[in-house]
């Protein structure tokens, strides 16, 4: 889903007005929000400590402005991100919370490492 190249930022852009540079045969920008990163604690064993960050992309050149797509990224530091159209992060949410719900009414009891947010 493309459209003809627009300047304005989307209401969703947390770059300052007028940011977008755009070469007439070159590469694209991007409007961008602000980053929002999940700290993930190490877990022994498991897992180093780490994060998840998310952020709002969407790629313009100078002929054509791309769909708004969301970029996840896993790493404290440099993320290797991808970005997910809307409708497929729609599906990973849903895919997410099933599989939570599933471990969550399955489990047979509540260990002490088994909380979070309530
Ligand atoms: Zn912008």
């Amino acid at each position: 889903m493309t459209r003809p190249a627009e300047r304005s930022c989307p209401p969703w852009c947390a770059q300052p007005a007028g940011h977008l540079v755009t070469e007439p045969a070159g590469p694209g920008d991007y409007h961008i929000s602000a980053f929002t990163v999940i700290d993930l604690p190490q877990i022994p064993g498991l897992r180093d400590t780490t994060a998840i960050q998310v952020a709002i992309e969407q790629y313009v050149t100078a002929t054509t402005t791309h769909q708004p797509m969301i970029a996840i990224g896993l790493g404290a530091d440099d993320a290797d991100n991808e970005a997910l159209t809307l409708d497929e992060i729609d599906a990973l949410i849903s895919a997410l919370t099933r599989a939570v719900a599933h471990v969550r009414a399955t489990a047979p009891c509540h260990t002490q490492d088994d909380h979070g947010p309530v």
